[in-house]
Order: structure tokens, then sequence, then C-alpha cells
């Protein structure tokens, strides 16, 4: 005979999608089980407002051990937050095979992606989201109830934006954890894909747990994907960091990757705390790396040294690397910048001064100005008038993202200084409207951009960027002076061309 399971009748609040106000009846008493390695689970019963699941699943009267219960091999996904991460990790989730369901709260969004457009520009997302969609192994949603019911793994990818106070905001996170107690319908895996500080797994747990009447895990799995390139981060990790305490989790969550690492890149099982503050270090490194190269421009500037030659003599050491090295304007990001700052914030909690994320922060924030710096340098502080082209909006390239971009940091110091900015980003138009408004012109080209202009200022270094056609370019500005942020072209070609050339820590 199938066993019973508890389902909802009814209940769901419409207006909010069913997320953070699910409407449910009151729960019976409920017995908890606590296992020797410290996992838990909730027995599941029969209580009013609650009927048995017509599938019969699941809800033994004493629950089995997840490590004594068959692992299913084809899990539901659920991914909460069709974000830059969500909507990557569902596509790429339901390529390998799964079926999979992203959910957001963002009704436009859905639509959008129902309709079969794609809300961010990554490059190769729209191709496997329309394979997945088609052969029906993808699908879009708002209700999250029905889709967390259905699954068996749960992934939490919205977002934890940074607070005034420099902590990340986790209240998102929360709200779905407490989501998945109230609408499971089986045993789940809960993954936390979103970035969180130390100890947020063991919030998640006791939030699900509120509520659950099923077995469930808590996986912190942080993702380490670069937008522009997220798809191939994704599906080719250099590793996967999966924190864990139950042989059960591990096991799901080396089924779901095993496509993902069969050339032999590892998973690397741990503790949650330690994997929740892997993601932290890692960013913190690679941004010390930028920031610390910054401020060696700032020093090659100040004695006569190129930075970018320093850069490929210190870059060729291979216990440094060449990556990360590059001088610029800064970092920017939805990442790099509220994660150094949620890493100083966990630390100073735990009684800890972390002097080198602090000073990665005011290195960088200094740095954002870099460019405004240079052109008060040369024009003096009043632009009155002055037409400034600028190059590239997104904080990167291939991405529309314009979250911390030092594109904005440059773009108010010129407006506060009377100039006048057209601007041309091959894809951050719209997301630049929604932060800039009409305040600056947006132009069809680069070309069309410099038209007219007394400076050119490149601040993001998209590849069409790469090799202006000089001739025309000279001859369409106002003046030849070129400001490069990212140290993309050569100072000698520039000079040989007629312009006056302006990099950062260059000769
Ligand atoms: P995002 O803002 O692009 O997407 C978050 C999505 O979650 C939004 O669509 C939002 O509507 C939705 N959402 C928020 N609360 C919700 C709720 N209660 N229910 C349903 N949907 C909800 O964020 P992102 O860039 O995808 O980042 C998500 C997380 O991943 C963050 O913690 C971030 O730090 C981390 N991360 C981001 C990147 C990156 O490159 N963007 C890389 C690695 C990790």
């Amino acid at each position: 005979m199938a066993p019973a399971v508890l389902v909802l009748e009814s209940g769901r609040d419409s207006k909010k999608n069913g997320f953070e106000e699910a409407v449910r009846p009151p729960l019976g008493p409920r017995d908890s089980v606590e296992y020797p390695d410290g996992s838990s689970c909730v027995k599941g019963r029969r209580v009013d407002g609650w009927l048995t699941h017509p599938e019969g699943i699941d809800s033994p009267a004493v629950p089995a051990h997840p490590r004594n219960r068959p692992m299913s091999h084809n899990q539901r996904i659920c991914v909460v937050g069709t974000g830059y991460v969500g909507l990557v990790a569902g596509v790429c989730m339901s390529d390998l095979g799964f079926q999979v369901t992203c959910v957001d709260r963002d009704a436009a969004k859905i639509a959008l992606l129902e309709s079969g457009g794609v809300p961010i520009y990554e490059p190769g997302l729209e191709g496997i989201l329309r394979r997945n969609v088609r052969e029906r192994r993808l699908r879009f949603s708002t209700d999250g109830e029905a889709a967390v019911g259905e699954a068996d793994v749960v992934y939490i990818a919205v977002g934890t934006p940074g607070l005034p106070d420099g902590s990340a905001d986790i209240s998102g996170v929360l709200a779905v954890a407490d989501l998945i107690g109230r609408a499971m319908m089986r045993p789940v895996v809960v993954v936390i894909k979103s970035t969180v500080p130390v100890g947020t797994a063991d919030r998640v747990r006791e939030a699900v747990g509120a509520h659950a009447r099923h077995e469930f895990d808590v996986v912190s799995n942080p993702e380490f994907l670069k937008e522009g390139a997220a798809i191939d981060d994704f599906m080719k990790p250099d590793r996967i960091v999966v924190g864990c305490r139950s042989q059960r989790a591990r096991e799901v969550m080396g089924h779901l990757y095993a496509g993902l690492v069969r050339s032999g890149r590892p998973i690397l099982y741990m503790d949650n705390r330690s994997a929740e503050l892997t993601k932290y270090a890692a960013n913190a490194m690679l941004a010390t790396k930028i920031s610390f190269m910054n401020e060696l421009a700032r020093l090659c500037e100040a004695v006569g040294a190129d930075v970018e030659r320093v850069r490929s003599g210190v870059g060729s050491d291979t216990r440094i690397g060449p990556r990360f090295l590059f001088a610029g304007v800064g970092y920017g990001g939805s990442c790099f910048p509220k994660d150094v700052k949620a890493l100083s914030d966990t630390a100073s909690k735990a009684g800890i001064e972390l002097q080198i994320a602090a000073a990665v922060e005011a290195v960088n924030a200094r740095q954002k100005r870099v460019l405004g710096e240079k052109l008060v340098g040369r024009f003096g502080a009043s632009l009155s008038g002055a037409r400034i082209a600028v190059w590239g909006l997104a904080f990167k390239p291939q991405t529309d993202d314009m979250r911390e971009a030092p594109s904005l940091v440059l773009i108010e110091e010129l407006l506060a200084s009377g100039a006048r900015v057209t601007a041309y980003d091959p894809e951050a138009h719209q997301t630049a409207r929604a932060e800039l408004g009409e305040r600056i012109a947006y132009a069809p080209s680069a070309m069309a951009a410099a038209e007219g202009a007394d400076a050119l200022v490149l601040v993001t270094e998209w590849n069409e960027f790469r090799n202006p056609d000089l001739k025309a370019l000279a001859a369409s500005m106002a003046q030849r002076v070129v400001f490069d942020g990212r140290n993309i072209w050569d100072p000698e070609e520039l000079r040989a061309a007629g312009f006056e050339y302006h990099g950062i820590g260059r000769l």
C-alpha cells in the first residue's frame, strides 16, 4: 500500500504569488527526529486541512535515516530566484537532463521568459534555454509554492544585497526557506546558491524546520560563475564547493553534478560554514589582486614606470599567475563590492579586524574616481559645455549588468561638473537608462558617441572597442583626447595617430 503523504488542500495567497506570506492551515504537533550525525527531520502526519497525496510518495511514521533511503535518480529541481545566477543554474541543470522549474516573484520577468524572451544578456544562454523549454525540461513560474511542492531539490538563488552597514541582507533567503518548509511535499535537499554569510545555513535549517513535515538537508553550494562567461563557468567549473553534513546530501549533490566533473574537476565536500566562507574568501582574494595592481598603477605614474610592463613581469611568476592583475578603473558588479564588505562585517562580528579587506575596499572606492581625477587634471574642475564620450557602461564586458559599475561614478562626476555625456555600450543601454534616465545621451554606435567629443573615455573593455578606426575617430572628435580606463590601447599607436593618450599607470 502506498504510504500517505501530506499535501495542502488550499490557501495560496495569489496576490503574493505564494511567496513569503503563504496562507497555510495551522499545523498539528510535530515530532522531530535527531540523527547521530547532527541532521534532523520531522515526522509527517495527517492534520486538519491536509489531504493524502494522490501519488502517495512518502510519509513514514518514523522516517528512515537519510542514509538508508534510496536516492531518486530523476530529481525534480526548483530554482527560486531567476536572476543572473538562478536562471543560469536552472537552464544548465535542465540541459543536464533534469526537470527544472525556475521561480521568481517578479511576474514581468517570468512572463517574458514564458513568452520566449530572456531578461538578461549572457552569451549562449538564449539558445540553451530555448532548447530545454522545447524539450519540456524547463519551465518558469511565479508559483513558488506549487514548484517547491513538486521538487526534490530546491535551489535558493535570490539576491543578498549589501545593507548600509556592510552586512548582507539575507531576508530573501530566509523568506524562501520559510516557503520551502511550508510547501515541501516530500523530502527535499535545500541548496543555498546565493552568497550568504557564515551561519546562514543554520538559519535556513531553522526556518525550514519550523514548518517542515518531511526530512530535509541544507547544502551550502556557493556559485563561482562570472557574468559574461556564466554558462561555461557553470558547466566547466574549476571546482564545486558543497558544504553539508549528511551522507544523503552528499550523494544527491554528487549525482546532480556528476556531469560537470567528469573531466576531473573536483567536488570539494566540507562543512556548511567552511563552504560559506570559501565564497567570500575567493571574491576578496580576487578583489585584492585587482586593488593591489590599481594601487601600483598610481605608484607607476608617480615614479615613471609602466604598470603593463610590471604586470607582465609579476604575472609570469607561476606562484602569482597572470589573471586579475589588470590595472583599471576599479571593480564593480553585484559581487565583489558587497562581498568584500560582508566579509569585513562577518569578521568584525566575530571580533576580528580584517585589515586587508578594509584596505581593498578603500583602494577600490578611490580607484573608481581615477578617470574623473584625470579629466579634471586635464581640463580643470569645470567641464561646463564640454562634450565627453563614454565607451562602455556595463561593469564589465559581455554583460548588461550595471550594479556598482565604475561608469556610474564617472558619469555622476562628469554631470556634476557641467559636462554633456554621450555614451555607448553594446548591451547595457536599457540597464543604464534605469539608473541614469535621460540625463545622458545614448549613441547607436561607438563612433556616433565620439562625434564632436572633446574627450573620449573608455570605461568597459568590450572587444569592439579594441581596434577602433583611428583615422575616422580622429576626424570626428572635436579634440583628440582619450582616456583609456582599461589600458587596452597601445599608447604609442594612439600618439602616432595624433591623440593625446591617458592610460592608467602607463608611460
Ligand atoms: P539577481 O538580483 O540578478 O536575481 C535575484 C532574483 O531573485 C531576482 O529576479 C528577484 O526577483 C528574485 N527574488 C528575490 N527574492 C525572491 C523571493 N523571495 N522569491 C522569489 N524570487 C525572489 O541576483 P544574482 O546576481 O542572480 O545573485 C543571486 C545570488 O548569487 C546573490 O547572493 C549573489 O551574491 C550570488 N552570486 C552572484 C553572481 C553574479 O555574477 N551575479 C555570481 C556568484 C554568486
